[in-house]
């Protein structure tokens, strides 16, 4: 899933591609991914229209044109590319925007993710974008109180609330049991379970683990269309050793999603109704 780091990387690389050229060419490889908020054919809505400026909103890759909004969620395996005008395009891709000499291509392989086409300021109409969360990487706005304040109201699941992006802006699958792992908090612990302990480690784990990812994508350069994620240390890694007490990462089921986490440095607080995984063995 494109999460907050692999926007905040790559969007600025967009800008810089993209920002001034006008759309002279919208191709829809598969319209299941469209979301027209306004009469007319995406050709209609889309040509002669002039990138002004891109920012994330959430999960959302936010384009301002002149005259509307482009938002495209890329969800579980959406990407953006950057190629020439007329080149060779890769298989899974779905919706294409032809800008001088520069093609910009996003695509999905899975037909999860989402371009939405709307009027300036109805982008806040847009399911999941209605209420944005703390922006979890401005200090000024994501401080202990406020995050306690909201966290402490809950009684769900801690991952939940962790994913929920009109509580905290932004944190997917992948980033949200990276958060849970660095506080050494078990995915199932309900949110009106946590200690204060928990509560401040949850609060420092969120920005340390974005920013440090942000780093990490920032000092390796990786090409647009490719998703790294090999420095996780608990996401994917099944049976593999936990880094901190060499235990194995497992799995857990949190509302259909799957949560890793390590069994050991994560207890489960008997909050859950989990079986303490450190009892039996590992
Ligand atoms: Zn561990």
């Amino acid at each position: 899933m494109a999460e907050r780091p692999d926007l905040d990387y790559a969007l600025p690389i967009l800008a810089e591609a993209l920002s001034g050229r006008v759309i002279e060419e919208v191709v829809v490889k598969d319209p299941v991914v469209l979301r027209l908020m306004e009469e007319g054919t995406p050709e209609e809505l889309l040509v002669g229209q002039r990138v002004t400026s891109l920012a994330r909103r959430a999960h959302f890759a936010h384009f301002g044109l002149s005259g509307r909004d482009l938002l495209i969620a890329p969800m579980l395996a959406g990407r953006f590319d950057l190629g020439k005008r007329g080149g060779r395009r890769r298989k899974d891709t779905v919706f294409v925007l032809g800008l001088g000499d520069v093609e910009l291509r996003y695509r999905d392989d899975v037909r999860m993710g989402k371009v939405y086409v709307c009027p300036h300021e109805r982008w806040t109409d847009i399911p999941g974008l209605g209420t944005l969360g703390l922006d979890a990487l401005d200090p000024d706005v994501f401080t202990l109180d406020a995050f306690s304040a909201r966290i402490r109201k809950r009684r769900d699941q801690v991952r939940l609330f962790l994913m929920d992006k009109s509580e905290v802006d932004a944190l997917g699958n992948a980033y949200a049991d990276e958060v849970l792992f660095e506080a050494k908090v078990h995915p199932k612990t309900r949110c009106n379970k946590l200690s204060d302990a928990q509560v401040e480690a949850l609060h420092r784990a969120v920005p340390a683990v974005l920013a440090g990812a942000a780093a990490e994508l920032e000092a390796r350069q990786p090409p647009l269309d490719e998703k790294l994620r090999d420095f996780l240390k608990v996401r994917n890694r099944k049976g593999e050793p936990c880094p901190r007490c060499g235990a194995r990462i497992r799995v857990a089921g949190v509302r259909g999603y799957d949560s890793f986490f390590c069994g050991s440095c994560q207890r489960d607080g008997g909050s859950s109704g989990l079986i303490d995984w450190s009892r039996v063995g590992r």
